[in-house]
């Protein structure tokens, strides 16, 4: 999952209104569907209206992406559904940040974007064809990379200093892409509050000297 596939998302949008309706959720338009196109009819074999609009069709022939993903829970999300409808394709270390953080979903974002390294840090920006001032605008000593700013910047390890501190944890000490992406992985082993809380924090933080950055 190096880029969210918009098209797959929706499409589990879709299927996720899909699996509302075979199981009736309880939401209003849902069951004016369930009353006004499927009745008294299984919701699986009912057929697809005529006169149905192009949403209810699109979410009726999600039966068919479905029917493929064995129910193992009473709840489905789309995230669930999306990880499903990804199969087997190649999975980054790094996607138990994304999913069940409950960090700003803005802030998840960026730190998406920081993992890929897909931000537009000076170096690529060069890379690009800018003519730009390359040096590090919040420690003012290296070069603005990606790896310079999330891991290396005293900037941002004086944050988090502060943050491993806050939480009890062993101080911060790394100064390289790699072993700060070792250093993740063993910190969100688990799902107790802490680790909740490290997931948070990791979003927040990436975020914060993102803005910081670009102020
Ligand atoms: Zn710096």
């Amino acid at each position: 999952m190096n880029l969210i596939n918009i098209r797959l998302w929706n499409q589990d949008a879709i299927d996720k209104t899909y699996w509302d309706l075979a199981n009736k959720s309880d939401k209003l338009w849902i069951r004016w569907i369930h009353s006004f196109y499927i009745k008294t009819q299984q919701f699986l074999i009912a057929p697809i209206p005529k006169q149905a609009s192009w949403m209810v069709k699109k979410i009726l022939n999600a039966r068919l992406t479905l029917e493929q993903i064995q129910k193992q829970n009473d709840q489905v999300t789309i995230g669930s559904l999306y990880l499903s409808l990804l199969g087997n394709r190649p999975r980054v270390p790094w996607r138990c940040l994304i999913f069940v953080n409950s960090a700003r979903p803005k802030t998840i974002v960026t730190m998406w974007l920081q993992l890929q390294n897909k931000l537009p840090s000076s170096d690529r920006l060069a890379s690009w064809g800018m003519d730009i001032n390359q040096q590090c605008k919040l420690c003012q000593n290296g070069l603005e990379t990606r790896d310079h700013l999330f891991v290396c910047c005293e900037f941002t390890r004086a944050i988090w200093r502060k943050l491993m501190a806050w939480i009890k944890w062993p101080d911060y000490t790394l100064d390289a892409w790699d072993t700060h992406l070792k250093w993740i992985m063993e910190k969100v082993r688990g799902n107790n509050l802490t680790v909740q809380l490290f997931k948070l924090m990791y979003a927040e933080c990436s975020h914060a000297v993102w803005i910081e950055r670009n102020h």
